[in-house]
């Protein structure tokens, strides 16, 4: 998508420090983060949020999250962490391209605000 931020990061476009990336997916550092460490990883492809997947996502959306344990893993995050998705308003979805949060190497408190 044309004026996506994320698409332009996944793929490329504009240069971020990339943790992990394949043909299907981008993980890339946060550009705020809220721990020590704080990633985020994209559908190469772009899909705006939760809602607007399709059972044609279900392979990918599948592969990404057991790929969540083995970025955590690279990232050193064996004493474990966190992985977000926020949707729609309020769950302060700020960027409209789907992203998993993966947090950690803090002790992260629960309920989150
Ligand atoms: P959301 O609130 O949509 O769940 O999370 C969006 C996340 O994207 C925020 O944690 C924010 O810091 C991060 N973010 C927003 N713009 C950029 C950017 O241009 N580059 C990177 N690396 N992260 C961004
Ligand atoms: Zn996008």
């Amino acid at each position: 998508m044309d004026d996506c931020i994320f698409c332009k990061l996944a793929n490329g476009e504009i240069p971020t420090e990339m943790v992990y990336q394949d043909d299907r997916i981008a993980c890339f550092k946060d550009a705020s983060p809220q721990a020590p460490v704080h990633v985020l990883m994209v559908p190469k492809r772009h899909i705006a949020s939760l809602d607007d997947l399709t059972p044609e996502d279900e392979e990918l959306m599948g592969y990404m999250m057991l790929k969540i344990k083995d970025i955590a893993s690279s990232l050193g995050l064996e004493n474990g962490y966190r992985a977000v998705i926020n949707c729609g308003e309020d769950g302060q979805q700020t960027v409209k391209h789907l992203h998993i949060h993966i947090l950690g190497k803090r002790k992260l408190t629960w309920p989150p605000g």
